[in-house]
């Protein structure tokens, strides 16, 4: 994590690789954390407890060789939980950067500990401030990029963010996860959030994404 920035402050933590921001892509593939980085294991604060998702490294590996701006966007409520603290949050990020190996470069984790909306600032997913900010920050046109995520608050977040492409990838036990979301598509296969649209695809696993077609979107 040398090579990294970190921004940190009590409710906000960000990892930024010093990097040429340039990038022949306009877009970028922004990832939510638990449930589709690692297995979900409600509030982790061990390292014990990390497990990569299946796909998630070979994914990620393609999307590095070719230059692609990967950015993790994670709420991570344990902190004002007290369920954990950022240190413990740092050797979490560590292992799990160690875990994806070198091929992978990640470009940059935004990760908030808010537990509730109001006092988020924005931050907190659903809302879309963590996405903006990141892509103000990283130069990414945020209408050429896709978001992955397990849970309908990375939908709404990433809609309302003005994503035009998102991947829903439900996780074991998510079927009421499942149905809330799919009560928010319409005919045509777009998720709506108010008057806000993104193209929805389903994933069942991480292995099923057409690498072609996202490049296609965030060329
Ligand atoms: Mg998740």
């Amino acid at each position: 994590m040398k090579s990294l920035d970190i921004t940190r402050n009590h409710m906000v933590h960000i990892y930024k690789r010093k990097v040429d921001l340039r990038s022949k892509f306009r877009g970028a593939v922004f990832l939510d954390r638990d449930g589709v980085i690692i297995e979900d294991v409600n509030y982790i604060s061990s390292i014990s407890d990390i497990k990569l998702v299946k796909g998630i490294k070979k994914s990620l590996e393609y999307f590095t060789g070719l230059g692609v701006k990967i950015v993790v966007v994670t709420n991570q409520s344990g902190i004002s939980r007290e369920f954990f603290d950022w240190n413990k949050y740092e050797q979490i990020t560590d292992k799990l950067i160690e875990y994806l190996g070198s091929k992978v470069m990640i470009t940059a984790i935004y990760a908030n500990g808010y537990k509730d909306q109001l006092s988020s600032k924005g931050w907190r997913k659903p809302e879309p401030g963590m996405l903006i900010d990141a892509a103000n920050q990283l130069k990414i046109d945020l209408t050429r990029s896709i978001l992955i995520g397990d849970r309908l608050s990375d939908m709404k977040a990433a809609t309302r963010a003005n994503i035009k492409h998102i991947f829903y990838l439900p996780g074991a036990n998510q079927c009421e996860m499942r149905e809330s979301i799919s009560e928010r598509v319409d005919s045509n296969g777009y998720f709506f959030d108010s008057n806000l649209k993104a193209r929805l695809g389903v994933l069942n696993s991480l292995e099923d994404i057409e690498m072609d077609k996202i490049i296609e979107i965030i060329k």
